[in-house]
Protein backbone atom coordinates (compact mmCIF):
# COMPACT_ATOMS: atom_id res chain seq x y z
CA UNK A 1 0.00 0.00 0.00
CA UNK A 2 2.81 2.79 0.62
CA UNK A 3 3.48 2.58 -3.10
CA UNK A 4 -0.10 4.22 -3.63
CA UNK A 5 0.02 6.37 -0.39
CA UNK A 6 3.25 7.83 -2.15
CA UNK A 7 1.79 8.12 -5.83
CA UNK A 8 -1.11 9.93 -4.00
CA UNK A 9 1.15 12.62 -1.85
CA UNK A 10 3.09 13.06 -5.46
CA UNK A 11 0.12 13.87 -7.00
CA UNK A 12 -0.78 16.59 -3.95
CA UNK A 13 2.97 18.16 -4.80
CA UNK A 14 2.93 18.19 -8.13
CA UNK A 15 -0.43 19.98 -8.43
CA UNK A 16 1.16 22.21 -5.95
CA UNK A 17 -1.41 21.41 -2.71
CA UNK A 18 1.11 19.78 -0.82
CA UNK A 19 0.68 21.01 2.63
CA UNK A 20 3.53 21.85 4.40
CA UNK A 21 4.09 22.40 8.00
CA UNK A 22 5.60 25.96 9.92
CA UNK A 23 7.17 24.35 13.31
CA UNK A 24 6.45 26.83 15.89
CA UNK A 25 7.15 27.27 19.74
CA UNK A 26 4.74 30.26 20.95
CA UNK A 27 6.13 31.61 24.29
CA UNK A 28 3.88 32.32 26.92
CA UNK A 29 2.61 35.55 27.01
CA UNK A 30 4.86 36.72 23.84
CA UNK A 31 2.17 36.75 21.37
CA UNK A 32 2.18 37.26 18.24
CA UNK A 33 6.17 36.35 18.38
CA UNK A 34 7.06 32.71 18.13
CA UNK A 35 10.62 30.64 17.51
CA UNK A 36 10.61 28.82 13.96
CA UNK A 37 12.25 25.53 13.91
CA UNK A 38 13.86 25.01 10.43
CA UNK A 39 14.40 21.20 9.03
CA UNK A 40 17.96 21.68 9.87
CA UNK A 41 16.89 22.42 13.60
CA UNK A 42 18.15 25.80 13.56
CA UNK A 43 15.72 28.08 14.74
CA UNK A 44 14.84 31.93 14.30
CA UNK A 45 12.79 34.46 15.51
CA UNK A 46 9.26 35.43 13.96
CA UNK A 47 6.13 37.30 14.07
CA UNK A 48 2.98 35.23 13.52
CA UNK A 49 0.68 37.12 10.77
CA UNK A 50 -1.62 34.56 10.22
CA UNK A 51 -2.68 33.12 13.59
CA UNK A 52 -6.48 32.25 14.57
CA UNK A 53 -6.01 32.88 17.74
CA UNK A 54 -7.52 36.40 16.62
CA UNK A 55 -6.72 38.26 20.08
CA UNK A 56 -4.17 36.49 21.10
CA UNK A 57 -6.44 35.12 24.41
CA UNK A 58 -4.51 31.64 24.05
CA UNK A 59 -1.47 33.64 25.86
CA UNK A 60 -3.79 35.73 28.27
CA UNK A 61 -2.79 35.57 31.83
CA UNK A 62 -6.14 34.94 32.87
CA UNK A 63 -6.51 32.28 30.33
CA UNK A 64 -3.35 30.64 31.42
CA UNK A 65 -3.90 30.88 34.82
CA UNK A 66 -7.34 29.08 35.03
CA UNK A 67 -5.87 26.59 33.15
CA UNK A 68 -2.88 26.23 35.63
CA UNK A 69 -5.76 26.61 38.59
CA UNK A 70 -7.85 23.36 37.19
CA UNK A 71 -5.22 21.10 36.46
CA UNK A 72 -3.75 21.34 39.51
CA UNK A 73 -7.12 20.74 41.00
CA UNK A 74 -8.43 18.24 38.63
CA UNK A 75 -5.57 16.65 36.78
CA UNK A 76 -4.93 16.74 32.96
CA UNK A 77 -7.74 14.85 31.10
CA UNK A 78 -11.69 14.17 31.52
CA UNK A 79 -11.64 10.33 32.09
CA UNK A 80 -14.38 9.65 30.21
CA UNK A 81 -16.96 10.33 27.67
CA UNK A 82 -19.34 12.95 29.31
CA UNK A 83 -22.08 10.14 30.00
CA UNK A 84 -19.53 8.10 31.29
CA UNK A 85 -17.58 9.81 34.18
CA UNK A 86 -16.53 12.47 32.05
CA UNK A 87 -18.28 15.32 32.93
CA UNK A 88 -16.70 18.17 35.01
CA UNK A 89 -18.14 21.04 36.72
CA UNK A 90 -16.09 23.08 34.40
CA UNK A 91 -17.85 21.32 31.73
CA UNK A 92 -21.55 22.41 33.19
CA UNK A 93 -20.24 25.66 33.97
CA UNK A 94 -18.61 26.66 30.19
CA UNK A 95 -22.05 25.08 28.93
CA UNK A 96 -24.02 28.12 31.41
CA UNK A 97 -21.30 30.50 30.16
CA UNK A 98 -22.20 30.15 26.01
CA UNK A 99 -25.68 29.53 26.58
CA UNK A 100 -25.93 33.44 28.28
CA UNK A 101 -23.23 34.50 25.64
CA UNK A 102 -26.01 33.68 22.79
CA UNK A 103 -29.28 34.33 25.30
CA UNK A 104 -30.04 30.40 24.54
CA UNK A 105 -31.65 28.36 27.17
CA UNK A 106 -28.85 26.37 26.57
CA UNK A 107 -25.25 25.56 24.89
CA UNK A 108 -23.57 21.57 24.10
CA UNK A 109 -19.80 21.51 24.01
CA UNK A 110 -18.18 19.36 21.43
CA UNK A 111 -14.43 18.27 21.06
CA UNK A 112 -13.86 21.46 18.45
CA UNK A 113 -15.31 23.74 15.94
CA UNK A 114 -15.22 20.87 12.96
CA UNK A 115 -17.10 18.47 15.20
CA UNK A 116 -19.85 20.38 16.47
CA UNK A 117 -20.79 20.90 13.03
CA UNK A 118 -20.14 17.55 11.87
CA UNK A 119 -22.38 16.41 14.38
CA UNK A 120 -25.14 18.57 15.30
CA UNK A 121 -25.82 19.33 11.64
CA UNK A 122 -25.61 15.51 10.91
CA UNK A 123 -27.52 14.75 13.76
CA UNK A 124 -30.28 17.34 13.18
CA UNK A 125 -30.26 16.12 8.96
CA UNK A 126 -30.43 13.11 9.71
CA UNK A 127 -33.16 12.47 12.36
CA UNK A 128 -35.72 15.07 11.06
CA UNK A 129 -38.13 13.10 9.21
CA UNK A 130 -38.23 14.63 5.42
CA UNK A 131 -35.82 17.50 6.54
CA UNK A 132 -34.30 19.51 3.05
CA UNK A 133 -31.02 21.07 4.40
CA UNK A 134 -30.57 24.50 2.11
CA UNK A 135 -26.36 24.98 2.44
CA UNK A 136 -24.49 28.18 1.77
CA UNK A 137 -21.97 27.39 -1.69
CA UNK A 138 -19.23 28.56 0.62
CA UNK A 139 -19.93 26.40 3.72
CA UNK A 140 -16.88 24.97 5.26
CA UNK A 141 -16.30 21.12 5.36
CA UNK A 142 -17.46 20.11 8.60
CA UNK A 143 -20.87 21.46 7.68
CA UNK A 144 -20.45 19.98 4.28
CA UNK A 145 -19.33 16.44 5.70
CA UNK A 146 -22.05 16.57 8.68
CA UNK A 147 -24.78 17.21 5.83
CA UNK A 148 -23.58 15.04 3.76
CA UNK A 149 -22.69 12.24 6.23
CA UNK A 150 -26.95 12.87 7.33
CA UNK A 151 -27.55 11.53 3.49
CA UNK A 152 -30.50 13.91 4.04
CA UNK A 153 -31.93 15.80 0.82
CA UNK A 154 -30.27 19.00 -0.05
CA UNK A 155 -29.67 22.26 -1.82
CA UNK A 156 -26.94 24.13 -1.94
CA UNK A 157 -27.61 28.02 -2.56
CA UNK A 158 -25.22 30.79 -4.17
CA UNK A 159 -22.95 32.10 -2.19
CA UNK A 160 -24.70 35.26 0.52
CA UNK A 161 -27.65 35.05 -1.73
CA UNK A 162 -31.14 35.30 -0.05
CA UNK A 163 -32.66 35.62 -3.91
CA UNK A 164 -31.33 32.16 -4.75
CA UNK A 165 -32.30 30.42 -1.49
CA UNK A 166 -35.90 31.43 -1.62
CA UNK A 167 -35.39 30.32 -5.29
CA UNK A 168 -35.27 26.88 -3.92
CA UNK A 169 -37.13 27.11 -0.73
CA UNK A 170 -40.04 28.00 -2.44
CA UNK A 171 -40.27 25.48 -5.03
CA UNK A 172 -40.19 23.11 -2.31
CA UNK A 173 -43.19 21.09 -0.39
CA UNK A 174 -44.48 23.85 2.10
CA UNK A 175 -44.95 20.59 4.35
CA UNK A 176 -41.42 19.44 4.40
CA UNK A 177 -39.48 20.12 7.98
CA UNK A 178 -36.63 22.78 6.52
CA UNK A 179 -33.04 23.91 7.67
CA UNK A 180 -30.83 26.41 6.37
CA UNK A 181 -26.82 26.32 7.30
CA UNK A 182 -24.55 29.41 6.91
CA UNK A 183 -21.66 31.21 8.32
CA UNK A 184 -21.88 34.40 9.61
CA UNK A 185 -17.94 35.58 8.76
CA UNK A 186 -16.60 33.59 5.66
CA UNK A 187 -12.85 32.73 6.66
CA UNK A 188 -11.23 33.51 3.31
CA UNK A 189 -13.20 36.50 1.77
CA UNK A 190 -13.91 37.86 5.44
CA UNK A 191 -17.20 38.75 4.15
CA UNK A 192 -20.48 38.32 6.01
CA UNK A 193 -24.12 36.79 5.45
CA UNK A 194 -27.41 38.56 5.51
CA UNK A 195 -28.35 37.21 8.32
CA UNK A 196 -31.65 39.09 8.78
CA UNK A 197 -32.14 38.65 5.20
CA UNK A 198 -32.05 34.83 5.80
CA UNK A 199 -33.42 35.13 9.23
CA UNK A 200 -36.69 36.73 7.33
CA UNK A 201 -36.80 33.54 4.72
CA UNK A 202 -36.82 31.20 7.43
CA UNK A 203 -39.49 32.88 8.85
CA UNK A 204 -41.89 32.94 5.32
CA UNK A 205 -41.24 29.73 4.77
CA UNK A 206 -41.32 28.13 8.52
CA UNK A 207 -37.48 27.20 8.25
CA UNK A 208 -35.00 26.12 11.14
CA UNK A 209 -31.96 28.19 10.77
CA UNK A 210 -28.27 27.20 12.11
CA UNK A 211 -25.63 29.81 12.02
CA UNK A 212 -21.88 29.09 12.15
CA UNK A 213 -20.41 31.65 14.04
CA UNK A 214 -16.80 30.35 13.97
CA UNK A 215 -14.89 33.55 12.62
CA UNK A 216 -17.03 36.02 14.90
CA UNK A 217 -17.73 34.72 18.27
CA UNK A 218 -15.29 36.82 21.08
CA UNK A 219 -14.54 39.24 17.91
CA UNK A 220 -17.96 40.87 17.28
CA UNK A 221 -20.72 42.61 19.02
CA UNK A 222 -21.31 44.38 22.69
CA UNK A 223 -19.97 41.25 24.83
CA UNK A 224 -18.50 38.94 21.87
CA UNK A 225 -21.61 36.88 20.97
CA UNK A 226 -20.82 37.00 17.29
CA UNK A 227 -22.20 39.07 14.67
CA UNK A 228 -25.83 37.73 15.32
CA UNK A 229 -25.20 39.97 18.95
CA UNK A 230 -24.15 42.60 16.94
CA UNK A 231 -27.12 43.04 14.98
CA UNK A 232 -29.42 41.85 17.21
CA UNK A 233 -30.60 38.54 15.51
CA UNK A 234 -29.21 35.86 18.31
CA UNK A 235 -33.32 35.14 19.09
CA UNK A 236 -34.01 34.69 15.33
CA UNK A 237 -31.78 31.82 14.99
CA UNK A 238 -32.54 28.21 15.77
CA UNK A 239 -28.66 27.34 16.31
CA UNK A 240 -25.96 29.28 16.79
CA UNK A 241 -22.48 27.11 16.51
CA UNK A 242 -18.79 28.19 17.83
CA UNK A 243 -15.67 27.21 18.57
CA UNK A 244 -13.12 27.99 21.55
CA UNK A 245 -10.34 27.88 19.13
CA UNK A 246 -9.92 30.83 17.79
CA UNK A 247 -10.68 34.20 19.24
CA UNK A 248 -11.27 32.39 22.90
CA UNK A 249 -7.67 31.30 22.13
CA UNK A 250 -8.20 27.67 23.54
CA UNK A 251 -10.08 24.66 21.69
CA UNK A 252 -13.40 22.79 21.52
CA UNK A 253 -16.62 23.72 19.76
CA UNK A 254 -20.44 23.99 20.90
CA UNK A 255 -24.09 24.81 19.60
CA UNK A 256 -26.75 27.05 22.01
CA UNK A 257 -30.02 26.50 21.05
CA UNK A 258 -33.18 25.38 22.82
CA UNK A 259 -32.63 22.91 25.85
CA UNK A 260 -34.84 20.81 23.82
CA UNK A 261 -32.72 20.55 20.75
CA UNK A 262 -29.51 20.57 22.90
CA UNK A 263 -30.99 17.95 24.31
CA UNK A 264 -32.04 16.24 21.69
CA UNK A 265 -28.23 16.73 19.81
CA UNK A 266 -26.93 14.87 23.30
CA UNK A 267 -29.14 12.28 23.28
CA UNK A 268 -28.27 11.07 19.82
CA UNK A 269 -24.85 12.81 18.24
CA UNK A 270 -22.79 9.93 17.99
CA UNK A 271 -20.02 12.51 17.81
CA UNK A 272 -20.39 13.67 21.18
CA UNK A 273 -21.72 10.31 22.97
CA UNK A 274 -18.89 8.24 22.05
CA UNK A 275 -15.87 10.73 22.73
CA UNK A 276 -13.53 11.28 25.45
CA UNK A 277 -14.98 15.22 27.01
CA UNK A 278 -12.42 18.05 26.81
CA UNK A 279 -10.08 17.88 29.52
CA UNK A 280 -11.55 20.16 32.13
CA UNK A 281 -8.18 22.62 31.84
CA UNK A 282 -9.86 23.73 28.65
CA UNK A 283 -13.14 24.31 29.55
CA UNK A 284 -11.51 26.33 32.04
CA UNK A 285 -9.39 28.16 30.08
CA UNK A 286 -12.31 28.78 27.73
CA UNK A 287 -14.65 30.07 30.67
CA UNK A 288 -11.85 32.72 31.37
CA UNK A 289 -11.51 33.88 27.78
CA UNK A 290 -15.48 33.93 27.39
CA UNK A 291 -15.92 36.38 30.33
CA UNK A 292 -13.06 38.23 29.86
CA UNK A 293 -14.49 38.88 26.45
CA UNK A 294 -17.80 39.68 27.43
CA UNK A 295 -16.73 42.54 29.70
CA UNK A 296 -13.53 43.91 28.02
CA UNK A 297 -13.78 46.08 24.59
CA UNK A 298 -10.47 46.52 24.85
CA UNK A 299 -8.41 43.26 22.83
CA UNK A 300 -11.74 44.05 20.16
CA UNK A 301 -10.89 47.64 19.11
CA UNK A 302 -6.93 47.39 19.48
CA UNK A 303 -8.05 44.99 17.07
CA UNK A 304 -10.12 46.73 14.53
CA UNK A 305 -7.50 49.55 15.31
CA UNK A 306 -4.35 47.50 13.31
CA UNK A 307 -6.52 46.07 10.38
CA UNK A 308 -7.27 49.74 9.93
CA UNK A 309 -4.10 50.73 9.75
CA UNK A 310 -3.12 47.61 8.11
CA UNK A 311 -5.37 48.21 5.31
CA UNK A 312 -4.27 52.08 4.90
CA UNK A 313 -0.49 51.05 4.88
CA UNK A 314 -1.07 48.64 2.25
CA UNK A 315 -3.22 50.79 0.01
CA UNK A 316 -0.61 53.63 -0.10
CA UNK A 317 1.85 51.28 -1.84
CA UNK A 318 -0.98 49.83 -4.06
CA UNK A 319 -0.92 46.48 -2.67
CA UNK A 320 -4.04 44.54 -3.43
CA UNK A 321 -6.49 43.23 -1.10
CA UNK A 322 -9.75 42.24 -0.60
CA UNK A 323 -12.22 44.93 0.95
CA UNK A 324 -14.54 43.49 3.74
CA UNK A 325 -16.23 44.41 6.62
CA UNK A 326 -14.41 41.94 8.92
CA UNK A 327 -10.67 41.47 10.44
CA UNK A 328 -9.40 39.29 7.78
CA UNK A 329 -7.01 40.87 5.02
CA UNK A 330 -6.69 38.95 2.25
CA UNK A 331 -3.97 40.32 0.06
CA UNK A 332 -4.55 38.95 -3.26
CA UNK A 333 -1.31 37.54 -5.37
CA UNK A 334 -3.37 35.89 -7.94
CA UNK A 335 -0.69 33.27 -8.67
CA UNK A 336 0.59 30.15 -7.09
CA UNK A 337 3.65 30.07 -7.08
CA UNK A 338 4.25 33.47 -6.71
CA UNK A 339 1.83 33.31 -3.75
CA UNK A 340 4.34 30.11 -2.04
CA UNK A 341 7.27 31.96 -3.13
CA UNK A 342 6.47 35.12 -1.56
CA UNK A 343 5.57 33.25 1.64
CA UNK A 344 8.92 31.44 1.91
CA UNK A 345 10.67 34.45 1.47
CA UNK A 346 8.71 36.58 4.03
CA UNK A 347 9.34 33.73 6.55
CA UNK A 348 13.26 32.47 5.34
CA UNK A 349 14.46 36.29 5.14
CA UNK A 350 11.85 38.57 7.30
CA UNK A 351 11.12 36.33 9.80
CA UNK A 352 7.16 37.36 8.96
CA UNK A 353 5.12 34.09 8.57
CA UNK A 354 2.06 33.68 6.62
CA UNK A 355 1.05 30.94 5.05
CA UNK A 356 -0.37 30.96 1.66
CA UNK A 357 -3.20 29.93 1.08
CA UNK A 358 -4.20 28.06 -2.39
CA UNK A 359 -6.35 25.74 -4.62
CA UNK A 360 -8.43 24.03 -3.24
CA UNK A 361 -9.14 26.19 -0.51
CA UNK A 362 -10.02 29.46 -2.66
CA UNK A 363 -10.28 29.06 -6.42
CA UNK A 364 -7.45 29.55 -9.21
CA UNK A 365 -6.19 33.03 -9.85
CA UNK A 366 -7.42 34.08 -6.35
CA UNK A 367 -4.41 32.60 -4.02
CA UNK A 368 -3.40 35.18 -1.51
CA UNK A 369 -1.69 35.66 1.98
CA UNK A 370 -4.77 35.79 4.49
CA UNK A 371 -3.48 38.24 7.50
CA UNK A 372 -5.24 38.60 10.78
CA UNK A 373 -3.74 41.33 12.28
CA UNK A 374 -4.17 40.81 15.85
CA UNK A 375 -4.35 43.35 19.16
CA UNK A 376 -1.05 43.04 19.92
CA UNK A 377 0.80 43.78 16.56
CA UNK A 378 3.04 46.55 17.08
CA UNK A 379 3.44 49.81 14.85
CA UNK A 380 6.87 48.11 14.60
CA UNK A 381 5.37 44.64 13.32
CA UNK A 382 2.89 46.81 10.81
CA UNK A 383 6.22 49.03 9.18
CA UNK A 384 7.87 45.79 8.84
CA UNK A 385 5.35 43.64 7.53
CA UNK A 386 4.65 46.27 5.12
CA UNK A 387 8.06 47.13 4.07
CA UNK A 388 8.48 43.65 3.36
CA UNK A 389 5.82 43.02 1.05
CA UNK A 390 6.35 46.53 -0.45
CA UNK A 391 10.24 44.77 -1.26
CA UNK A 392 9.35 41.25 -2.33
CA UNK A 393 5.71 42.65 -4.38
CA UNK A 394 8.52 44.55 -6.89
CA UNK A 395 11.05 41.81 -7.07
CA UNK A 396 7.97 39.49 -8.13
CA UNK A 397 6.56 41.61 -10.60
CA UNK A 398 3.37 41.54 -9.29
CA UNK A 399 0.62 44.91 -10.12
CA UNK A 400 -0.23 46.83 -7.93
CA UNK A 401 -3.62 48.45 -7.14
CA UNK A 402 -4.02 52.07 -8.54
CA UNK A 403 -4.89 54.13 -5.51
N1 LIG B 1 -16.35 26.31 10.90
C1 LIG B 1 -15.58 27.13 10.15
C2 LIG B 1 -16.26 28.16 9.30
C3 LIG B 1 -14.18 27.04 10.19
O1 LIG B 1 -13.43 27.84 9.44
C4 LIG B 1 -13.59 26.07 11.04
C5 LIG B 1 -12.08 25.90 11.17
N2 LIG B 1 -11.27 26.64 10.43
C6 LIG B 1 -14.42 25.24 11.78
C7 LIG B 1 -15.79 25.38 11.69
C8 LIG B 1 -13.84 24.19 12.69
O2 LIG B 1 -13.51 24.77 13.91
P1 LIG B 1 -12.36 24.11 14.82
O3 LIG B 1 -11.05 24.66 14.30
O4 LIG B 1 -12.69 24.55 16.20
O5 LIG B 1 -12.45 22.64 14.62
Amino acid sequence: MDAFFKQAIDGLREAGNYRVFCDLERHSGAFPKATRYRNDGSTHDVTVWCSNDYLGMGQHPAVTAAMKTAIDRCGAGAGGTRNISGTNHYHVELERELADLHGKEAALIFTSGYVSNWAALGTLASKIPGVIVYSDELNHASMIEGIRHSRCEKRVFKHNSPEDLERLIAADDPARPKLIAFESVYSMDGDIAPIADFCDIADRYGAMTYLDEVHAVGLYGPRGGGIAEREGLMDRLTVIEGTLGKAFGVMGGYIAASATLCDFVRSFASGFIFTTALPPALAAGAIASIKHLKQSEFERRQQRRNVEKLRAMLDARGIPHLENPSHIVPVMVKNAAKCKWLSDLLLDSYGIYVQPINYPTVPVGTERLRITPSPLHTQADLDHLVGALNDLWSQCALSRAVA
